[in-house]
């Protein structure tokens, strides 16, 4: 089959978070099992260029249509831990892709309808014909709506769309003008079953558009699919997606174990495994040396997150504390997504320098991120909402107990070490359901107590989730089948 993916992101050469891990990990799955995959990205002048293979310009003079003008863009071709990928280049005043950064500012939504534009544009002009246009994420939800409006009649009518949904928190709201812009037929478009968003008749909602015109919808985590469907995680969009139905399912995301696995883990002093468990306790005293943590008999408790209210920076905040006054060791590893939170995590981290119990790093770090998985004994993922979560899966594999609220994703993969009623070996970590301090506490607590007391049985959950099979193999031939559901 030949795939086109098109995304705002891959690790680990643009990569804000899940989403860039997916790409990644989804591409290289598919590409192992014999497909076409090609992969386009905004060539961002951000981009990690040090991990990109062979970049030299393959298309030049693609005119991309911009109002009543054009902007001239470049493509250029290079590989990515093996994925064939394409980057779109763009000249001209506007700078779409020069920004320093991937997301956050105004201009966002044009910024990523031009992508979307533009993708389709070299995809007609170079002659592809893909079986599967894979989109992700608002930034690529106008992509259906091209096709279907402009480049089927133009001979491009044996393309199918997948489209996966990451996060409806974002959606892309913005005003007609990215119709303007793409010389779409805003009279048609801007109403109630078209990309007319359901809260606001003023504005259009990309990701809606992605919804209706693509030929099947996904979401990350079945438990995701039935919330964004049923309950106010929908952002609006629940009505949307129920009239939907017959063409949205969820799928559960893997790990890419090549990068996340502690048996060949190139960021670890000491490899080890389920057979070899004891070796993790190198990586703590490797973990607690770079973070200046003391050598004590006490529990690691970690956080690797975005610090945004998505991802329940009230309990991240309390959790610290708590597992402190547990008698327990912190580290926690954030990049503030807001300078609120950032101050307030910045004073935390003053208050706790010097500290010998707690280490907080603010900012982006990938290698600290794996030292933290490998050393620690537990990790704290308090979210107000999870569309999947890949923190929990990571750190299972490196033995390190996940403490989830059973929301999303977290709730298809993290199952109670006391309530669950799932079989033993299958248990895997501490749940709770309220986003309270009691709620937390009540999951918490019951950690720290298993590490203190019954350090045999919480060594047997830290092998429950080392054994568990999270890689790409199941959901990538999830993702085949949706494929083959929908071609021509
Ligand atoms: P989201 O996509 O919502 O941020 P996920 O759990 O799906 O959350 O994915 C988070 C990914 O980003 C994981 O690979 C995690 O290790 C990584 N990550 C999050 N914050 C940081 C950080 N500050 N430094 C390094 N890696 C991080």
């Amino acid at each position: 089959m030949f795939i086109v993916m098109a995304s705002p992101e891959c690790a680990p050469i643009a990569k804000a978070g899940g989403l860039g891990d997916f790409v990644h990990g989804l591409c290289r799955e598919l590409s192992s099992r014999g497909h076409a995959v090609e992969l386009v990205l905004p060539k961002y002048d951000s981009l990690r260029f040090d991990r990109i293979q062979g970049l030299h310009k393959v298309y030049g003079d693609l005119w991309v249509p911009f109002y009543d003008k054009a902007i001239r863009c470049d493509v250029e071709y290079g590989e990515v831990d093996g994925i064939a990928c394409f980057f779109i280049d763009a000249h001209g005043e506007h700078r779409f892709f020069h920004r320093g950064k991937i997301y956050g500012d105004a201009d966002d939504p044009e910024r990523f309808a031009f992508f979307s534009r533009a993708v389709m544009e070299f995809l007609y002009k170079s002659g592809r014909h893909p079986d599967i246009i894979h989109c992700n994420d608002w930034h690529t939800g106008l992509m259906p709506v091209l096709l279907y409006e402009i480049y089927a009649g133009l001979g491009m009518d044996r393309s199918r769309v997948c489209y996966s949904l990451h996060n409806v928190g974002h959606q892309g709201w913005t005003g007609p003008q990215v119709l303007q812009m793409n010389r779409l037929d805003a009279a048609r478009l801007m109403v109630p079953e078209r990309l007319r968003d359901p809260g606001n008749p003023g504005a259009v909602n990309l990701m809606k558009g992605g919804i209706v015109f693509s030929n099947f919808v996904t979401t990350v985590s079945p438990r995701y699919a039935w919330e964004i469907q049923h309950t106010e995680q929908g952002m609006g969009l629940q009505a949307v997606l129920q009239t939907h139905d017959h063409k949205f399912g969820g799928v559960l995301n893997g790990i890419d174990y090549d990068t996340w696995n502690p048996e060949v883990d190139g960021h670890l002093p000491v490899h080890f495994g389920p057979q070899t468990l004891p070796e993790k306790a190198k990586c703590t005293a490797a973990l607690r040396a770079r973070t200046g943590l003391a050598d004590a008999f006490k529990p690691i408790v970690a956080v690797v997150s975005r610090l945004d209210k998505q991802k329940g920076v009230a309990l991240i905040r309390h959790g610290i504390d708590y597992a402190l006054a547990q008698g327990c060791q912190c580290v926690l590893l954030g990049s503030a997504s807001s300078p609120e939170v950032d101050a307030e995590f910045s004073r935390l981290k003053h208050e706790t320098d010097a500290s010998p119990d707690c280490h907080l790093a603010l900012g982006y770090d990938e290698d600290l991120a794996h030292l933290i998985y490998a050393g620690a004994d537990m990790i704290l993922i308090p979210s107000v909402y999870e569309p999947c979560g890949l923190t929990q899966m990571i750190a299972m594999k490196y033995g390190c107990v996940p403490i989830a609220r059973r929301v999303g994703g977290l709730a298809d993969t993290v199952f109670d070490a006391n309530y669950s009623d799932r079989p033993f070996e299958e248990r895997n970590g501490y749940v709770f359901d309220d986003y309270t301090y009691a709620g937390l506490e009540s999951a918490l607590g019951r950690a720290i107590g298993l590490w203190q007391r019954y350090p045999e049985y919480f060594r047997q959950l830290r092998l429950n989730g080392m054994r568990q099979d999270h890689s790409w193999n199941v959901p990538g031939q999830h993702y085949l089948d949706i494929y083959n559901h929908i071609r021509v």
